[in-house]
């Protein structure tokens, strides 16, 4: 494949905070002084009692990571308070709801007023420093408003994405013995009602039976739609906080103190409690969130994540506010009520960044370019992407038919466990290769290893390992230090191994292939998932695909194609041939697919994420086990697809 090459847009370039050469040195600094960068780094943040440690930490075990161990903050000083003197009337939350025109601005002096009531009807219910507590919640301001009010108190939050079922809600409220559960009376998306206080209802029947009984449900009323209720346990939010008062001092925390557990998403298997504590992360929120989106002080930010996933907390909550910045937070989807939507909201409320997932790209592409040039897009200067390796053929969707070639394309990988971005192309410092990653953020080493751990030099393909701790990583699995040991540090004792297989090319730009369990070997050939699907779709008829191993009697792994289809496309066996041909000219013989099956729909996660484990078992007949499947969006499309290959 070549790799075409794109210049950082001159228009943009212009105004960059960041320059070419300010990368290098920057980046130089981070590795060559670490302790002061990050001391620098720190002052991000507001500390109640500055931290004179930086980072104590080991990869050997025992595992031990910590950052500013010593210092002592409350996140929401520095994402509330300490703006309300020279920010306090900009808007910090710009809510636009699921019905266009439906939309509301909650300023920083609002924003903080609505914590502190929350955090006091959080109190007032037991509510205690250290208590973990459960947020199931539509993408409307309270659930920010719901966060924030946790951390005041110095309770954990986690938040659990609001498409769950009531047994994913119940497994994860019984894995962090949580006793408040945070919810609403329904979730409005695309048009539909989503029954969450339903689901919250059943959930909590669920967590008693495995021994943790729910004792608070507070309820945002979202629709006023019937609900059911136990007056022992449920509470409306807004009848709680009409009896409590608007101040509520900060919980003086430890820099090490937990912020939240998050469960990752479960594409790999049963999904893990992630925990992140209050100050690393937050210089880590901040610090790349301004870098990241080349934030100015008028920008209007937009995230189209949901607060469910670290995206969200990330780069809709934690680090957009501590920035001062103005977020916009969406209940809908991309498709209501059309494939306009998303440049609409743009043009309506003049958004200048734009952060969203490959998955919602490649839907948006299918639909053509016409809704998209129905919108003027003139504000926007910048767009993001994450979540999955973008195929280049979206790439160039995203930055011409969207960004009309104005917008640097800033393709974020990271983790769950990572906190927040980790390997990007800094906006204005770098030119961009539609797919690639490129470089490190500031303070991150990433390394490339082989199977037995040896370090890869030069251009090569790769584990990918990080060789140092940054302030945002996670510290450990929620109740099992064993688990993040074994899961991170075991595989590269020394390394934090990332799970991931990587590319470095000439220019030592990092290409993300996939997960490692993804990679292919077909007669010893080690190939990346992505590669092979950028390689589909790349061809007209190819709206998105999925390629796996399966076991083959010569080969050892054969390479099986699940394939989308554009709309209207006639799916025979002379496409196949076309589509396997097509493979072999952009890549070679070696990757050329041995089956293909035409799938209206692939397995994916409720963050967008395509479940490759399921679509290996299936590839190979294996329809016995599939694993945990509790994360999918769509559980009926793996029918459908077993159906095919018995079929096939
Ligand atoms: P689990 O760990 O439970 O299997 P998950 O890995 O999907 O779930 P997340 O933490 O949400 O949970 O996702 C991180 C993963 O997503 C990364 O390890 C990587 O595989 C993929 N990813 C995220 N952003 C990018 C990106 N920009 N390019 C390539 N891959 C990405
Ligand atoms: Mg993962």
């Amino acid at each position: 494949m070549t790799d075409r090459q794109y210049p950082i847009p001159s228009d943009f370039a212009s105004v960059s905070n960041l320059k070419p050469s300010d990368y290098r040195t920057l980046y130089e600094r981070s590795v060559t002084d670490r302790e002061g960068f990050f001391r620098d780094q720190g002052a991000r943040v507001h500390w109640m009692t500055a931290p004179s440690h930086v980072g104590d930490w080991s990869f050997e075990s025992p595992v031990k990571i910590e950052w500013y161990k010593d210092g002592v903050l409350n996140v929401t000083e520095s994402c509330l308070d300490r703006h309300l003197e020279t920010r306090g009337d900009k808007v910090a939350i710009l809510f636009e709801g699921d019905e266009p025109g439906n939309s509301r601005k909650l300023t920083y002096r609002e924003l903080h007023g609505e914590v502190c009531r929350f955090a006091n009807v959080l109190k007032a219910r037991g509510a205690t420093k250290g208590d973990r507590i459960t947020l199931y919640m539509p993408m409307i301001p309270e659930a920010a408003v719901a966060m924030l009010a946790c951390a005041r108190i110095g309770a954990v939050h986690s938040v659990v994405f609001g498409g769950f079922s009531p047994e994913a809600l119940a497994g994860r409220i019984v894995d962090c013995d949580s006793h408040i559960l945070i919810t609403a009376d329904e979730g409005v998306r695309g048009g539909r009602t989503v029954p969450l206080k339903v689901n919250a209802d059943a959930a909590c029947q669920i967590a008693a039976k495995a021994g943790v009984s729910v004792d608070t449900q507070l309820v945002v009323r979202r629709t006023g739609g019937d609900v059911s209720w136990d007056a022992d346990r449920d509470v409306w939010l807004h009848e709680a906080v009409a009896s409590v008062s608007g101040d509520c001092s900060p919980e003086p925390m430890s820099a090490e103190d937990p912020l939240f557990i998050l469960y990752t998403s479960g594409s790999t298997g049963q999904p893990k409690g992630v925990l992140h504590t209050c100050g690393g992360y937050l210089v880590w929120a901040a610090m790349t969130h301004d870098y990241v989106f080349d934030l100015k002080e008028d920008d209007v930010y937009w995230c189209s994540a949901d607060v469910g996933w670290v995206t969200g907390h990330t780069y809709i909550v934690y680090g957009p506010l501590a920035n001062g910045a103005t977020t916009v937070m969406f209940e809908g989807i991309p498709t209501y009520p059309d494939a306009s939507r998303f440049w609409q909201v743009c043009d309506d409320h003049q958004v200048t960044l734009f952060y969203t997932a490959p998955t919602a790209i490649r839907a948006l592409m299918r639909e053509g370019d016409g809704p998209v040039q129905k919108t003027s897009r003139s504000s926007l200067r910048l767009l993001g992407t994450v979540g999955e390796p973008i195929n280049p053929e979206a790439w160039e969707w995203y930055f011409h038919t969207v960004g009309e070639g104005r917008c640097p394309i800033i393709d974020t990988w990271w983790q769950t466990e990572t906190g927040g971005a980790m390997i990007v192309p800094l906006p204005g410092t770098t030119p961009m290769k539609p797919g690639a990653g490129t470089f490190p953020m500031f303070g991150v080493e990433p390394a490339l290893v082989d199977a037995d751990g040896n370090t890869l030099s030069g251009a090569t393909e790769g584990n990918l390992i990080l060789k140092t701790s940054w302030p945002g990583q996670m510290r450990t699995v929620y109740g099992d230090h064993e688990r993040f040991e074994q899961t991170y540090f075991s595989t590269y004792p020394g390394s934090y191994f990332t799970g991931d297989g990587a590319r470095r090319d000439e220019d030592g730009m990092y290409w993300i292939t996939g997960r490692v369990d993804d990679v292919i070997n077909v007669s010893g050939h080690r190939m990346g998932t992505a590669e092979v699907e950028s390689a589909l779709g790349s061809h007209p008829s190819v709206a998105e695909s999925a390629v796996v191993g399966y076991p083959h009697n010569i080969k050892g792994q054969g390479i099986y194609a699940y394939v989308t289809t554009t709309a209207g496309t006639e799916e025979t066996d002379a496409l196949k041939a076309e589509l396997v041909k097509h493979v072999r000219t952009e890549i070679g013989p070696i990757a050329s697919p041995d089956l293909i099956q035409f799938s209206s729909g692939l397995p994916k996660t409720r963050s967008g994420k395509i479940m490759r484990r399921i679509l290996r078992k299936i590839a190979a007949n294996d329809y016995g086990n599939l694993g945990d499947t509790s994360t999918l969006a769509d559980p009926s499309v793996v029918d459908a697809l077993i159906d095919g290959r018995m079929s096939g």
